[in-house]
């Protein structure tokens, strides 16, 4: 069968990095989660998958082989569906701390608190989780996550990890619905105590968004409360990055973009393990960006989004 594509792609310079879904089912069409994000791209199919959960033995097996057949690995993320939902997630911090020594938890922090996953992350050493929060309140946010009062759970345990001096970065999905909250959202998160970066990812057209086309919006028509939002962000205290949106909308995003980089995804099989150099999804060569001066550095439009037929 063929497996499921997601491109991750994360921060990282010329750092190896890869990710491992241990929240995934093992035919890779669906995952386990306590969310149902309306843009999610780990949800490809809208019914649950009948395959087994990969097992701990499994993960760190595939994970021993990465480090045997590639060598150095600089950062591992261990993302899912959800990895919280499991209950051997110490275990699989354990095999992945024994290939990588920066692992990174990726996770919705929707608990009602995150004392557990504290003590957890300590004694594992993994000192970093990336998390999403898509609204600067609980009307945007939960509607987005598909579940009710995520928004406070997410946030106060998002406080507690940034008390207990765990690194936290943010990512927030924009789209249709948040696209106005933008300011909002970047107001919300400075306020927030300790928090490493917020990453402003420009909706993708993919996976169970396929399914809600009324999310799809047009960065050039929202050009006001973008510029706005970068204002905003040359005042923050901390990096406030965007992901995806094309230069055009706002010439300062070129100082603002995310530096990406292919991520090795490593999927894992029943038997087997399969190892993937991620590609972003493809972008729309306009006329326009074939003389613009920004070239390849610029993340154009994405075709998935915008269409063949885009000017
Ligand atoms: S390359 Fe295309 S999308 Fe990017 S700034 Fe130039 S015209 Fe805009």
């Amino acid at each position: 069968m063929e497996k499921a594509r997601n491109p991750f792609l994360f921060m990282g310079g010329n750092m190896r990095t890869a990710v491992v879904h241990v929240g995934k089912y093992l035919d890779g069409l669906d995952r386990i989660c306590n969310h149902n994000c309306l843009f999610c791209m780990e949800r490809m199919e809208p019914d649950g998958s009948n395959q087994i959960l990969p097992s701990v033995d499994r993960i760190k097996a595939s994970l021993e082989r990465y480090r045997r057949e590639r060598g150095s690995l600089n950062r591992l993320y261990i993302a899912g569906g959800e990895p919280t939902m499991r209950d051997d997630l110490g275990a699989i911090f354990h095999a992945a701390k024994r290939i990588c020594n920066s692992v990174i938890l990726s996770t919705n922090c929707d608990f009602e608190s995150s004392q557990w996953l504290t003590q957890l992350l300590k004694a594992s050493e993994v000192d970093e989780v990336t998390t999403s929060v898509h609204g600067s309140h609980s009307a945007i946010h939960d509607k987005i996550t598909g579940t009710p009062d995520s928004f406070s759970r997410t946030m106060n345990s998002i406080v507690e990890l940034c008390e207990a001096g765990i690194k936290v970065n943010v990512n927030c999905v924009i789209c249709k619905e948040n696209i106005d909250d933008m300011p909002r959202i970047l107001a919300t998160i400075q306020a927030l105590p300790g928090i490493r970066r917020l990453v402003f990812t420009h909706f993708c057209f993919r996976g169970f968004a396929f399914y809600h086309r009324d999310l799809l919006f047009s960065a050039l028509d929202c050009k006001e409360v973008i510029s706005k939002t970068l204002d905003m962000a040359n005042e923050a205290g901390f990096p406030v990055l965007f992901r995806d949106f094309p230069f055009c909308v706002d010439e300062r995003l070129t100082d603002r973009q995310e530096r990406v980089e292919d991520v090795d995804i490593i999927f894992l099989g029943e038997q087997s393990m399969e190892i993937s150099r991620s590609e972003g999804a493809p972008k729309l060569e306009r006329e326009e960006c074939r003389k613009c001066k920004h070239g390849s550095l610029c993340p154009k439009f994405l075709l998935s989004n915008y269409g063949e037929g885009f000017q």
